[in-house]
């Protein structure tokens, strides 16, 4: 056997020995250039057969011509080979298409959302506190007195002072409102100004179809040396109108809350009777915020001057009047994470 037989026959059993390895296309293609493209190993040998003796010419020849037949036949059925197995292999590459749904915001987003919206367009600052709050913020600058209910241990989730390393009266905060005397200091706003603080709130009660330990709340809170009661009836009325996009007419009841002089409960007409229906217990009318006119001791824990200026506050749930707007019985629902539930508010 002469040298270039030889190497035609090491050549043959490197190029199968490679072939049967690959598996991938990318890998086939480098090996049909390597060994029997245009410059591979195979077609430059037999280039170099016109160098050779007559004799060894003819013989060298029909063998490197016999393998690169070989080589090319092997070369198709491989190629065969690995397309079928790029096709069996597509399904589980590419995941079948449609079944995906779109999410969307929760009902209490929603709703603290349009909140946000209707009390900006009516000129009103958008303010934000803190969930943990200071004792002096939740309680002290709003009036509410040392032996006032409210403060025991019964209605507020109070942090164990050891806990954050120190003496500080720390709690949950049970109410927006604290957010306004700090908007007022961080902001460092002077009146006249409107404000609201929507947020998260928290109640040491027993959760109920119209109670939960977490809800959330929205404070408002409008400051002038003349603003009056007939200014916060009108917004309320117009907020409400728009809220619940049905004309509506507000009342207000006389009652107390420690950080306003006087202070009234805010009745809206029923957006669902005009004699009377189940949702408004027969009476026209339901129940929607607290509100008031600023104390005077609020107002100097704000420094305000009481004597130059005056102002309301009022404060709602989101929770329940989400409730009222979308037929809710029980408030629960928002915190159930029930699928059923929260896709009727897509
Ligand atoms: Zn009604």
């Amino acid at each position: 056997m002469t040298n270039t037989q030889q190497q035609i026959k090491e050549l043959e059993k490197k190029a199968h020995r490679e072939l049967v390895e690959i598996q991938d296309p990318s890998a086939l293609e480098a090996w049909r250039v390597l060994y029997i493209g245009r410059s591979g190993k195979l077609p430059e040998m037999l280039r170099n057969v016109k160098n050779l003796p007559d004799e060894e010419k003819r013989i060298v020849g029909k063998e490197g011509n016999a393998l690169r037949r070989d080589l090319e036949e092997a070369y198709e059925e491989k190629r065969h080979a690995v397309s079928k197995d790029q096709e069996v292999g597509l399904p589980r590459v590419a995941l079948p298409a449609g079944g995906a749904k779109w999410g969307h915001l929760h009902p209490l987003t929603l709703s603290m959302n349009r909140i946000i919206e209707i009390f900006s367009a009516m000129g009103f600052i958008i303010a934000d506190g803190p969930e943990v709050e200071e004792g002096k913020y939740n309680f002290d600058a709003l009036n509410i007195p040392l032996d006032h209910p409210a403060r025991g241990e019964g209605d507020t989730f109070m942090i164990d002072p050891k806990s954050i390393g120190g003496e500080k009266d720390i709690v949950l905060r049970t109410q927006t409102s604290p957010m306004q005397i700090r908007s007022v200091q961080s902001m460092h706003l002077t009146p006249p100004f409107k404000l609201i603080a929507p947020g998260r709130v928290f109640r040491r009660e027993k959760a109920d179809a119209t109670h939960e330990s977490t809800f959330y709340q929205f404070e408002g809170l409008g400051i002038s040396e003349t603003i009056s009661i007939a200014d916060f009836k009108g917004i309320v009325a117009e907020f409400f109108t728009l809220f619940f996009q049905k004309e509506v007419t507000v009342r207000l009841r006389p009652s107390y809350f420690p950080f306003v002089e006087p202070g009234f409960e805010v009745d809206m007409s029923c957006v669902f009777c005009k004699e009377g229906c189940r949702i408004c217990k027969h009476t026209g009318w339901i129940e929607v915020m607290g509100a008031g006119m600023v104390h005077p001791n609020v107002l100097k824990n704000m420094n305000i001057d009481p004597e130059k200026y005056q102002g309301f506050a009022f404060g709602g749930a989101i929770d329940r009047l989400t409730m009222i707007r979308h037929g809710v019985t029980d408030i629960r629902m928002f915190w159930s994470g029930d699928i059923r539930f929260l896709r009727q508010f897509s």
